[in-house]
């Protein structure tokens, strides 16, 4: 049985809570591990050896940091399939699926390898008579990550490369369902080269969790995770003094106007609604059928369906896997029953989809004529369940995504270009596709939704992610000549 325990100063160390979690794969729901949660003690321990490793790594130069990131880089690249092995393990996602959240990991830490351009700051000469300004952006010193079991690379690869490289020591505390992906990217880490202490990674659950929300050499925290607790750590870390973006759940929708081309359409909802079981914050998980277009669009949907593969990650033709824990697959299946009760029409009913063996499956379901009333639409479902909401209008679409509490991603598909356009200013989200279901944005870009998408007001990686990670000091200079100095209490101005 794999036991997982902590990487505290460099090096592994075994918990001594007393308290633990199993770790299963959800494809065999056979237990593969168990996980120590972490003491308040030992969150403690990681964030004293990373205030230790802060000072130094802040005073590191920009040319060796930028080194350093490179040869992260390459470990994480030349060991893909082994990280990707991991996640398809304890996660369940298939092969293809996993070597994608890799490689949209590894964007992140390329982004990061452009420190020396991202940290440049700005100057501006003679601003007054002999008075020069500079802006510089300082590390803020520990920071800290905690993260869901949905993207166990992914995300923590969103935070740490940007953070490290902005001079800081960073804490993660990964989800305690899929944690053998992210404790092998920190072994990577430190083989880079990255001193002991700059990356911590401390296993856990609440406990961990509010530590890290109090404890006051934690400066900034960066969360990924569900509404409520993403909410809670927000309030909570703020309420402590700390800087704080927390990333939620979502309900991300996705319009079809009349003149879409359907099998283009078909495509990218089947491809974003049930691609890693639906398991996924941009995931499309309501399609609004404007005008005439439900009818073909849910026919063709239906025919992709009935071909997909599902099975065992790790399994070369499988195109969807299990969901990750046998209760999560319930919940998920209680939803299908509840539309089904509320009047809406189960068009395909994942749960007639039998996977032999124990492993936590569930078919891709597709449900017509919901309405906006329904838990299927209200609630965020997290599987491979699909709804179709028939209405009359464009506005009527676009009005019903600013209805709603989320507001991560939305897409269009259309052949319009003007309707296109007009989504893009209309649509109440923070990611916007044109056919596009997953507009998830490149490394270079910021990563973040609106309203209960996300609490605070950085977006994620990319530029905001530098920010996040540093505060910006702005220096006035000026060399007078002491002949010509004299006091004057006024307020200075610029001459
Ligand atoms: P989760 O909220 O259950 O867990 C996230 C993290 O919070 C984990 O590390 C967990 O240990 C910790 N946690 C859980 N309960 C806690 C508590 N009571 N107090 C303190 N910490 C607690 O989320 P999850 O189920 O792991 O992930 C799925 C959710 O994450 C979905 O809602 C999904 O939409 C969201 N998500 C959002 C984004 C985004 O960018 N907006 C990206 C990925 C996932």
């Amino acid at each position: 049985m794999n036991e997982i325990h902590h990487l505290i100063g460099g090096v592994e160390v075994k918990s001594t809570s007393g308290r633990t979690q199993p770790v299963y794969n959800p494809a065999t729901g056979i237990q593969s591990g168990t996980l120590s949660l972490a003491s308040t003690a030992e969150v403690d321990a990681a964030i004293a050896n990373a205030a230790e490793a802060a000072a130094e790594w802040a005073t590191t130069s920009i040319a060796t940091r930028t080194k350093l990131m490179y040869k992260f880089r390459q470990l994480v690249i030349d060991n893909s399939d082994e990280i990707a092995r991991r996640l398809t393990a304890e996660h369940g996602k298939v092969k293809s699926d996993s070597m994608g959240e890799v490689a949209r990991g590894i964007e992140n830490i390329e982004f990061a390898c452009g420190l020396a351009e991202s940290l440049k700051g700005t100057f501006s000469s003679e601003v007054s008579t002999g008075v020069d300004v500079t802006t510089v952006r300082q590390p803020l010193g520990v920071v800290a990550g905690i993260t869901p079991f949905n993207f166990p690379a992914m995300v923590p690869l969103w935070m740490i490369p940007n953070a490290v490289a902005a001079g800081n020591a960073f804490v993660l505390k990964p989800s305690e369902r899929d944690p053998s992906a992210p404790m092998f990217i920190a072994e990577l880490f430190q083989e880079a080269g990255f001193a002991p202490g700059i990356l911590n990674v401390v296993n856990g659950d609440k406990e961990a969790v509010d530590r890290l929300l109090t404890h006051p050499d934690v400066k900034a925290l960066s969360f990924v995770g569900s509404t409520p607790i993403a909410r809670y750590v927000y309030e909570t870390g703020t309420a402590n003094g700390k800087r704080v973006q927390a990333l939620a759940g979502a309900k991300n929708h996705m319009v079809v106007l009349p003149d879409a081309d359907v099998d283009l359409a078909a495509d990218a909802a089947v491809s974003a609604a049930y691609g890693s079981a639906g398991e996924r914050c941009m995931a499309i998980s309501v399609v609004a059928a404007v005008g005439d277009s439900a009818d073909p669009l849910i026919e063709a949907i239906e025919a992709r369906i009935a071909k997909l593969t599902i099975g065992p990650g790790d399994q070369d033709d499988s195109e969807m896997g299990p969901l990750i824990t046998a209760e999560h697959r319930d919940r998920v299946a209680g939803y299908i029953q509840a539309g089904a009760d509320a009047g809406a029409t189960v068009v395909v009913d994942g749960r007639d989809r039998q996977i032999e063996g124990d492993g936590y499956f569930l078919g891709a379901s597709l449900i017509d004529n919901v309405t906006t009333d329904m838990s299927v639409y209200t609630d965020e479902i997290f599987g491979p369940v699909l709804s179709v909401v028939r209405l009359e209008s464009y506005q009527e679409a676009v009005d019903m995504i600013a209805d709603n509490q989320w507001g991560n991603g939305a897409a269009i598909f259309t052949r319009d270009g003007g309707a296109a356009r007009q989504f893009t200013l209309d649509a109440d989200a923070g990611m916007v596709g044109v056919n596009v279901p997953i507009p998830v944005p490149v490394g270079y870009h910021s990563f973040g939704g609106w309203k209960d998408s996300l609490f605070g007001d950085a977006h994620m990686y990319g530029p905001e992610g530098i920010n996040f990670f540093t505060k910006p000091k702005v220096i006035t200079t000026r060399w007078p000549n002491p002949a010509t100095s004299s006091v004057d209490l006024g307020f200075p101005q610029n001459r």
